[in-house]
């Protein structure tokens, strides 16, 4: 039997997102990835055509404050299709976190893409973990912008800060 591991073979998954901000619900998954994977790489995805809360500079930063003490995690991020990124770092697999039934539908389709366009990277879905079913960045900036409390739903690295940026209503 020839095993991967004998070879050297290390398995990467990547974790991408918008992390507009990172979440508990983000963080869930991607400590459950790291326990799984040799290596991990938590990849902010840009898309020019969306206009994020948070600039690109600021949620790397958040990224990178909230995972760094995950030995096997590392940061990037792409401009591009996910299916490139991963096939240009040979990603064993792309790991995404699902949370209620709505997802499914987006997320089966996007992992069917991104198999036809690199067959050689898989999609492995992670069950969300029921402390964070219903929690999304636009949950936090939601609940943010209006002084609710977001201490439940964003890493304490980071709570302050996104708490500050978001909380522009307040006073109105
Ligand atoms: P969101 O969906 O919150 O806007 P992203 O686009 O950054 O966030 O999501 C990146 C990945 O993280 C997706 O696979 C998404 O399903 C997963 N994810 C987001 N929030 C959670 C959560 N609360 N629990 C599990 N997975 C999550």
């Amino acid at each position: 039997m020839v095993c991967r591991e004998t070879e050297g073979f290390m398995s990467l998954a990547i974790c991408p997102g918008s992390f507009d901000p990172i979440t508990r619900g983000h963080i869930d998954i991607i400590r459950r990835a790291a326990l799984l994977f040799d290596r991990v790489i938590v990849v902010m995805m840009i898309n020019p055509s969306k206009d994020p809360a948070f600039s690109a500079e600021e949620r790397m930063d958040f990224i990178r404050r909230t995972t760094a003490g995950i030995p096997n995690i590392e940061v990037d991020y792409y401009v591009g299709l996910l299916a490139d990124y991963a096939a240009k770092c040979k990603a064993t697999a792309i790991v995404k976190g699902l949370r209620v039934m709505s997802d499914f539908e987006y997320e089966f389709q996007m992992a069917l893409m991104n198999r036809s366009l690199n067959p050689g990277t898989e999609t492995i879905f992670l069950p969300a973990s029921i402390d964070y079913m219903f929690l999304s960045s636009s949950a936090v900036r939601e609940v943010g912008r209006y002084g609710g409390d977001i201490a439940p739903l964003v890493p304490d690295e980071i709570l302050d800060e996104v708490k500050q940026r978001l909380c522009v209503k307040k006073g109105l």
